[in-house]
């Protein structure tokens, strides 16, 4: 049995977790879930689960919250240091991440910092400081679990290799990686992209998410975030990854060994999966997800990205190369111009050129940054970037 908290739990990976944790309760236990200020929901889950403890970043919705539940619930928290707590609680075996954005770094490191399984679904902060979260993790001797129908499809193609993770990078025998990515909204369209509505990008052809990431898979950056994750889960160099688009999003990833052989993971496109893997691992529980239907899916199409239509593909690529803060750059600067460009601010091909001009600016000096620095680098970032938005 493994006891759970989940970071984000009102928000679409938080849902499906619920979703997991509900069909399988021989393996899993809720016993702490958290939110920014959707008090509603997070206390019809509170009382569903019998979470021992709750956290809603807004402090106004905490004791919103602490008002509606009574009895059962233990601990109540707000703010970033509510999230911590509840991140490294004693009675937490598997902490899903699933907030969005650079708000759960802090929290990342406070999971990792107490030796938790950290199941890991918010890109932002991975991304911010991949390396050094490996790094911290073997360190603590905490797990980290990708959370993301590619990296997991990675994660679970090398598991006959190295049955634990600390033991995975460099992983010697990867030739390389085959990184799928839908398109997003835009893969099929042909028309001129710097006219496109924020509510066109938000129509994601296969996969049912946040605003936030609906957006990145649009502008293809998701798959850069990718790109940098898994060239540090599995201690890659970038032209070990190859990026395939593949619009029926049922070829997760594939990973070819030295002999050449390629073994993918597949599936239907169906976030519970990769979420009930990272919540059980090492363990295979029961099927919660509908099976493949290969037949059904008919033909399986392959091609490669446009790096020109979708710049924000090549500044991942760029930021990956330079290395040291330059892919929390990436991330701060790609969060402050999605913001904008679902505000209506700015267009959504400005989100790249706010991106570069960030990156740009940024010169790369020393050896890796520490976590405060990543902090620093994360503010200075998003400064230029609101300047760009400007
Ligand atoms: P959503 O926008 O659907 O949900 C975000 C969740 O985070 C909500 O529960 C929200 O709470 C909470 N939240 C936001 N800000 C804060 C804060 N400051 N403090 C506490 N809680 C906060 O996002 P997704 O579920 O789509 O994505 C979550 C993360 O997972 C992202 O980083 C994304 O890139 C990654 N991911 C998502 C996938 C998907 O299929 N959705 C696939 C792979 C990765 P509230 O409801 O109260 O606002
Ligand atoms: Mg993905």
């Amino acid at each position: 049995m493994r006891r759970v908290a989940i970071l984000g739990s009102t928000g679409s990976i938080g849902v499906n977790a619920l979703n997991v944790a509900r069909e399988l309760p021989e393996e899993l236990r809720v016993v702490a879930l958290a939110a920014h200020s959707n008090v509603e929901l997070l206390a019809r889950q509170a009382a569903e689960f019998g979470a021992k403890a709750v956290a809603m970043f807004e402090p106004k919705a905490a004791e919103d919250l602490k008002r509606r539940l009574d009895g059962g619930v233990e601990h109540f928290a707000s703010g970033v240091e509510g999230l911590c707590a509840l991140a490294s609680h004693p009675d937490v075996d598997v902490v899903l991440t699933s907030l969005v954005g650079g708000v759960g770094f802090a929290p990342l490191l406070a999971a990792v910092r107490a030796g938790k399984t950290v199941a890991l679904a918010n890109k932002e902060p991975k991304v911010m400081a991949a390396a050094q979260f490996m790094r911290e993790a073997e360190r603590w001797q905490a797990r980290i679990i990708p959370v993301d129908s590619e990296p997991s499809a990675i994660f679970q193609c090398v598991q006959g290799l190295h049955p634990d993770p600390r033991a995975a990078a460099p992983l010697k025998t990867i030739r390389r990686v085959i990184l799928t990515a839908s398109g997003g909204a835009f893969g099929k369209y042909k028309g001129d992209l710097s006219a496109v509505t924020p509510e066109q990008a938000l129509r994601h052809p296969t996969w049912k998410m946040g605003r936030k990431i609906t957006v990145d898979c649009a502008t293809l950056m998701n798959k850069g975030f990718e790109l940098i994750e898994i060239m540090n889960l599995f201690g890659l160099r970038r032209d070990q990854v190859e990026i395939v688009i593949h619009p029926q999003s049922i070829f997760h990833s594939g990973v070819e060994f030295s002999d050449g052989s390629v073994l993918a993971q597949m599936g239907e496109p169906d976030m519970r999966l990769p979420i009930q893997y990272g919540m059980t691992f090492p363990r295979r529980a029961g099927r919660v997800v509908e099976p493949l239907d290969l037949v059904k899916a008919g033909s399986l199409e392959f091609k490669a990205p446009d790096f020109e239509r979708f710049p924000c593909l090549a500044l991942a690529r760029e930021a990956a190369g330079k290395g040291g803060g330059a892919p929390a750059v990436l991330s701060a600067a790609d969060e402050v111009a999605v913001e904008a460009f679902l505000a209506g601010r700015i267009k959504f091909t400005d989100i790249a050129r706010v991106v570069e001009r960030a990156l740009a600016a940024y010169e790369v000096s020393g050896g890796l940054p520490s976590f405060a620095e990543v902090v620093e680098i994360d503010a200075w970032a998003r400064r230029k970037a609101e300047e760009a938005c400007r």
